[in-house]
């Protein structure tokens, strides 16, 4: 588990600038020092919106790492985690004073950026800010993969699995809009709810809606695939399989459930249709997002002690760092000049105490997706 390793404080307190650049890549890949506008529509990064600047009433607008340090510095900015397929809105229109200090030359917007209510800081379909100081009730909040909100586990509609780590959830809404994501459900996903919320005629109506849905979808292109002799279509064959599921509540995807997705040419078109092709690229997903940060990170050379210790630490406590490094490397410097001034060296233990103290007062959005313990 955790190795036991003596990190000289006086490397740490002055190795603050690779510090952040070692936290950076935590951050998996979000450059924290460059706008990152002009790499255009970026597959996956972590977002900020600014309440300072675009606050709720106005257009909602979010800005990249780099941004959210240097251009907003000071400001209330709301932690959207990452998001998919977004550009920096920074100082465009959308922002009547400030001007990018990194990239001030946009265009006026990105029209292809989707926003939602968490760009205002509030999230679920209860549309409540995070943490919410009116809410008596400890909940764990899970990012659903296609519209990409964070959800109460108790407004899921589902039983929340133990363990949930790896795993990638759907939600209802999201489930409801696409009914294809049904049939793999029935056959991939862990079981629905066990006791359906309701067998009356809403259950049914959304079945049959579900059908017609897929007949209009795929008897096109049956045909046609029938005509070019291409592969079989794997959905297809789930279809014909006509295994059930409850359809309705949040579902819950294993890991490595999008590489078994049809990808035939009818699907792919269906998926795109549907704006879901991201579903066919693992490289979409939060995992391999962070995977790719910490690949990154261990192939610079000169790895800071204090990284190598939080290499050691729980993904939970290693996201705490994304959602709010600012603040944490603060009350870290804080913590380690205590070693300083006694002249102290600080152990991986220290710090894994440290962070353990961070997130009992940080808010634990993420956590509810990597708990297993
Ligand atoms: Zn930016
Ligand atoms: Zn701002
Ligand atoms: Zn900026
Ligand atoms: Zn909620
Ligand atoms: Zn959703
Ligand atoms: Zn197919």
């Amino acid at each position: 588990m955790c190795e036991e390793q003596t990190v000289s404080l006086v490397d740490v307190l002055e190795e603050d600038e690779e510090l952040e650049e070692e936290a950076s890549a935590v951050l998996a890949g979000s450059d924290s020092d460059h706008c990152s506008y002009p790499l255009g529509y970026v597959k996956r990064q972590a977002l900020y919106a600014c309440n300072t600047c675009t606050p709720k009433g106005g257009e909602a607008a979010g800005v990249c790492l780099a941004c959210s340090y240097k251009c907003h510095e000071g400001h209330e900015l709301f932690e959207l985690y990452t998001k998919r397929n977004f550009r920096c809105d920074c100082g465009n229109r959308k922002f009547s004073d400030l001007q990018c200090k990194l990239q001030p030359e946009k265009d006026d917007i990105n029209s292809l950026n989707k926003y939602s209510h968490n760009f205002f800081g509030v999230y679920c379909t209860c549309r409540r800010p995070y943490p919410d100081p009116d809410d008596p009730v400890e909940d764990e909040m899970i990012q659903c993969v296609v519209c990409e909100d964070w959800l109460h586990s108790r407004h899921l509609g589902c039983v929340v699995p133990d363990c949930v780590e790896l795993q990638e959830m759907i939600c209802e809404a999201c489930m409801k809009r696409s009914p294809v994501l049904w049939v793999y459900a029935a056959h991939l996903a862990a079981a629905g709810p066990e006791e359906p919320k309701e067998e009356g005629p809403g259950a049914e109506e959304i079945t049959a809606k579900s059908e017609n849905h897929e007949k209009d979808v795929t008897e096109p292109s049956c045909k046609r695939s029938h005509e070019e002799a291409e592969p079989s279509c794997r959905l297809k064959e789930l279809q014909a399989g006509g295994q059930k599921r409850v359809q309705s509540g949040a579902v819950f995807w294993p890991s490595g459930w999008r590489s078994k997705l049809c990808s035939c040419a009818s699907c792919q078109l269906m998926l795109s249709e549907a704006g879901l092709s991201f579903l066919l690229d693992e490289a979409d997903t939060v995992l391999e997002y962070e995977n790719k940060g910490k690949t990154r990170e261990r192939e610079q050379p000169g790895t800071d002690p204090l990284m190598s210790a939080l290499d050691n630490l729980s993904r939970v406590q290693q996201l705490e760092i994304i959602h709010g490094y600012n603040d944490m490397k603060t009350d870290l410097k804080d913590f380690l000049q205590r070693f300083a001034a006694e002249g102290k060296v600080v152990t991986s233990e220290d710090i894994r105490q440290f962070f353990e103290q961070q997130s009992s007062k940080r808010r634990r959005m993420d956590a509810g997706t990597f708990s297993c313990s």
